[in-house]
């Protein structure tokens, strides 16, 4: 049920909808994958990456004041903001710097939207002495001044894309156009479980460390499996990251929360399961926020990391199926969580990971005592300060 088939359908979404010169590419890509996949070496390689470079494993977090103050489950908090650079997402570029390694590429290209991805793309060309170019949207750019610094002091080069609406979804055109070009020497890392197939899988499996390792954990401490698992879904990456390990155990419920933003509505929020429908974008199929005509509708949502179209089409796959289920959250009920996770645990999360907090405090009458939930904290909130600073002084004014 979750390995795709050898095109990379999940039931009906996923698969390869790319153009003819894409085509060789992503099956070099997938068939040297399924290599490496195989390889101890390559394992005990990632291995020690993880370990001595990145920070693994992390913390699974008792929650106690959390749990207290909501009076249901026994909370647990998956500590991926303690990796290194911030967030899960270096955990997906480690696996990929070292299958480009071994696929001999010198140069590493990537998309990114708020900076995040960018960033651990741009560290681990570092760490493995390969040139990096990072695309970026020149509205994203100047929103995420932080990050485009971070990723110059790296040694990476960043280039402002003018196109459309000059965010994630044409920095993701132009990376692909990149790729087309150089793919001799280049590898692309892409950022979620989102493109072309082998990308929902590989990027999917390289993120499973997260639920292996919350799994193990929570059987170290409570002896038994997590009543529920919530994790933010951007692309899906992390959720799909702690999912994974728990698919197969039919009782533990997995509940993915997208940016509600300002309300279902079309260019309000990023809730491609509440608002979106069945379409094809940059590469895969599943559910995208179009009008009716098929155009892809804009996206808002306090957090960038949430903000895009089109949803992991795993996640569509699991949703069909009645093994996951999905909500959203908005603006101001994230910035709330984020509030409320700093007092009550001195944890300040990442904008995208509030979502997920915020979706168990909303909801915190649907378990009893005797429950536990894990909550994946995707990453740390330093990087939001600004945003919420602005977005709090936006509703004082209101
Ligand atoms: C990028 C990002 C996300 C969203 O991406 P997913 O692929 O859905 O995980 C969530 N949290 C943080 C901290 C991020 O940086």
């Amino acid at each position: 049920m979750n390995t795709p088939d050898h095109l990379g359908h999940f039931g009906p979404y996923g698969g390869m909808y790319v153009p003819e010169t894409l085509m060789y590419p992503l099956h070099e890509l997938t068939r040297e994958y399924e290599r490496a996949k195989r390889d101890p070496a390559f394992r005990k390689e990632l291995d020690y990456y993880l370990r001595e470079y990145v920070g693994r494993p992390t913390q699974l977090w008792f929650a106690e004041r959390m749990t207290k103050e909501l009076g249901t489950a026994k909370i647990y908090l998956k500590r991926e903001d303690l990796c290194h650079t911030g967030a899960h997402k270096i955990n997906n570029c480690m696996g990929q710097i070292l299958l480009a390694k071994r696929m001999g590429k010198k140069r590493i290209i990537a998309e990114t939207g708020a900076g995040q991805h960018g960033v651990a793309s741009a560290t681990v060309a570092a760490l493995f002495g390969m040139e990096c170019v990072v695309y970026m949207g020149k509205v994203d750019m100047e929103r995420q001044s932080l990050n485009v610094f971070r990723m110059r002091s790296l040694g990476a080069e960043v280039v402002p894309v003018t196109a459309g609406q000059q965010t994630l979804k044409e920095a993701i055109s132009e990376a692909m156009r990149d790729w087309v070009t150089n793919v001799r020497t280049t590898h692309y890392i892409l950022g979620t479980v989102l493109g072309a197939h082998p990308y929902p899988m590989m990027v999917r499996d390289f993120q499973s460390v997260i639920g292996r390792e919350a799994r193990r954990q929570i059987l170290k401490k409570e002896g038994r499996l997590p009543s529920a698992l919530v994790a933010c879904v951007g692309g899906g990456s992390n959720a799909m990251g702690l999912f994974h390990a728990f698919v197969n155990d039919k009782k533990v419920q997995m509940i993915g929360v997208e940016a509600g933003g300002l309300g279902i509505k079309p260019g309000k929020h990023a809730a491609r399961f509440a608002g979106g429908r069945l379409g094809v974008l940059q590469g895969t199929q599943t559910f995208v926020l179009q009008d009716k005509d098929g155009q892809i509708e804009l996206t808002h949502s306090v957090s960038a990391g949430l903000d895009y179209a089109a949803v992991g089409p795993e996640h569509a796959w699991l949703r069909d199926q009645g093994r996951a289920e999905y909500s959203h959250i908005g603006d101001q009920e994230a910035v709330a969580a984020f509030d409320a996770l700093g007092h009550w645990e001195g944890l300040l999360p990442a904008m995208e990971s509030a979502h997920a907090v915020a979706y168990v405090i909303k909801h915190a009458d649907r378990w009893k005592k005797k429950d536990i939930v894990i909550i994946n904290l995707s990453g740390r909130g330093d990087k939001d300060v600004q945003q919420i600073t602005e977005w709090k002084a936006r509703k004082k004014e209101e």
